[in-house]
């Protein structure tokens, strides 16, 4: 127990795109790249890969196209974990509700733990929501490794 705690490690990003406009990823994007935005000030950092990460960060309302590859990716993401919808199309849908080649939102395939809202999303909610996740991923490592 005390050894899990001092060793808990950086949480480590990672990026789901499930057919979004690019709107959110646009603005996700300013959060790796823009310094005034730099979400690595959180003591995260961005991963390239699914078996890495700690925080999910999912856009997008799910598209008839992308859904496969969001299952293949939840199953590659190892617990504990925190899922975070970005953007109003991630959370319900948003504008494109309802169309014939909308299988989501996030939600009907994986709890989603922070809702992110705006369409787009500001960079600072973004942060706003990453702070929270980072939280929630704290109190999860803690569970997990109290079994
Ligand atoms: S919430 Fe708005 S900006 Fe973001 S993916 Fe949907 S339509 Fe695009």
């Amino acid at each position: 127990m005390l050894l899990s705690k001092y060793a808990t490690k950086s949480p480590w990003l990672f990026r789901i795109n499930t057919g979004s406009c690019n709107g959110c990823d646009v603005e996700l994007a300013t959060t790796a790249l823009i310094p005034r935005f730099d979400v690595e000030r959180l003591g995260c950092k961005y991963t390239g890969s699914p078996k890495h990460a700690d925080i999910v960060l999912i856009t997008g309302p799910v598209t008839a196209r992308s859904e496969n590859y969001l299952k293949r990716m939840l199953v590659e993401i190892p617990e504990p974990r925190v899922i975070v919808a970005i953007g109003i199309c991630a959370i319900s849908g948003g504008v494109f509700k309802d169309s014939y080649s909308i299988r989501g939102p996030v939600d009907k395939y994986v709890d989603v733990d922070v809702n992110v809202s705006g369409c787009p999303v500001r960079p600072q909610s973004i942060l706003d929501g990453v702070a929270k996740a980072i939280e929630i991923w704290k109190e999860k490592i803690e569970q997990f490794h109290e079994g």
